[in-house]
């Protein structure tokens, strides 16, 4: 993987400074690494798009290359993404604690605080959601040579 020039992350979301060039992504570990750890799967920095714990702009501050890669549907996958990280969480924390209290299970408190999981897991996850997400669409839909070039985004 080589990087053109370096571009500074205070930009913000405009799309006149051009993306960063690469020669390839990494592998489908790497990148989903990247996208579990909230860093863009492009280029694996570590503010990617974020501007905030909910606010994102449109190109990621690293590499200048788009999240939504021309998929104006993008959010749906980052959703059912961010619901799967939730079930997870609440099912290992279910099965953790009633190993760990197993045969006096407290219900009660289990079920406020895995409910409370429910409830918050979705704001926690939110950010990487995203990067996961980003991270499993650059593996589905590998990106042509004029997308890794900086030149545009993918077709659908
Ligand atoms: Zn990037």
């Amino acid at each position: 993987m080589a990087k053109g020039a370096d571009i500074s992350p205070s930009e913000g979301g405009s799309a006149d400074v051009p993306a960063i060039a690469f020669d390839a992504l990494p592998g489908f570990w790497s990148l989903l690494g990247r996208g579990l750890t909230r860093r863009c799967a492009w280029c694996g920095d570590r503010k990617a798009y974020f501007v905030g714990w909910f606010r994102r702009q449109d190109r990621c501050q690293g590499c200048r290359h788009g999240w939504r890669r021309g998929d104006e549907a993008f959010e749906l996958g980052a959703t059912t993404a961010n619901i799967i990280l939730t079930f997870l969480t609440i099912l290992i924390s279910i099965l953790v604690a009633v190993v760990a209290t197993w045969p006096d299970v407290p219900t009660a408190a289990l079920i406020f605080i895995i409910g409370s999981l429910a409830v918050f897991g979705p704001a926690l996850w939110y950010p990487v959601s995203f990067t996961l997400w980003q991270a499993i669409d650059l593996f589905m839909r590998r990106p042509e040579p004029d997308e890794l070039a900086g030149r545009g985004d993918a077709d659908l």
